[in-house]
């Protein structure tokens, strides 16, 4: 169900898939030739892993917004990357996901896309996507308390209109 908000605004909002488990991977993106994201920490509400695994390489990071390393991502992915993967399947579809990360997979799905990046053995990259995906959830966060409004939000240009406007 839309808001008002959701409903007045010229922003196209793209309904996810199936309905998402915001609380657990608020922000999820296919960017940077990366799927990239924030991740909600299992234990501290305060804490949250920005956590990416690149396309073709599969090279992945994940650590908190204080650039902390995480602990679980060590030669393997960790388990806020595996919630990643399978929140991009949920709001993207397994398809798309599949094509971004250029995983050859018989059936499409978060399981058998995240058990062949396993399979590949890949990399861990450094951190450095972490600080650009953080401050774009901070922005995404923040248009969700703007007032509802009809005009046009100058950020949200590049993304094709709903309707022609005469
Ligand atoms: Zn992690």
């Amino acid at each position: 169900m839309l808001s008002d908000s959701e409903r007045s605004s010229t922003a196209r909002v793209i309904p996810p898939a199936r309905p998402r488990k915001l609380a657990k991977v608020p922000f999820v993106e296919l960017a940077d030739g990366r799927v990239q994201g924030v991740v909600s920490s299992g234990s501290d509400i305060e804490r949250v892993y920005v956590s990416s695994v690149a396309a073709g390489s599969f090279e992945f990071a994940c650590s908190t917004n204080n650039n902390r390393p995480c602990g679980g991502a060590h030669g393997m992915f960790c388990k806020h990357i595996r919630s990643l993967i399978s929140e991009a399947v949920v709001q993207y579809g397994a398809e798309r996901v599949a094509r971004h990360l250029r995983v050859d997979v018989a059936e499409a799905d978060a399981p058998s896309i995240t058990a062949a990046m396993d399979q590949a053995r890949p990399p861990q990259g450094d951190n450095t996507a972490a600080a650009p995906v953080f401050s774009r959830f901070l922005h995404h966060l923040a248009y969700l308390e703007l007032p509802p409004t009809t005009a046009p939000l100058p950020e949200m240009q590049w993304f094709p209109p709903t309707r022609s406007v005469v």
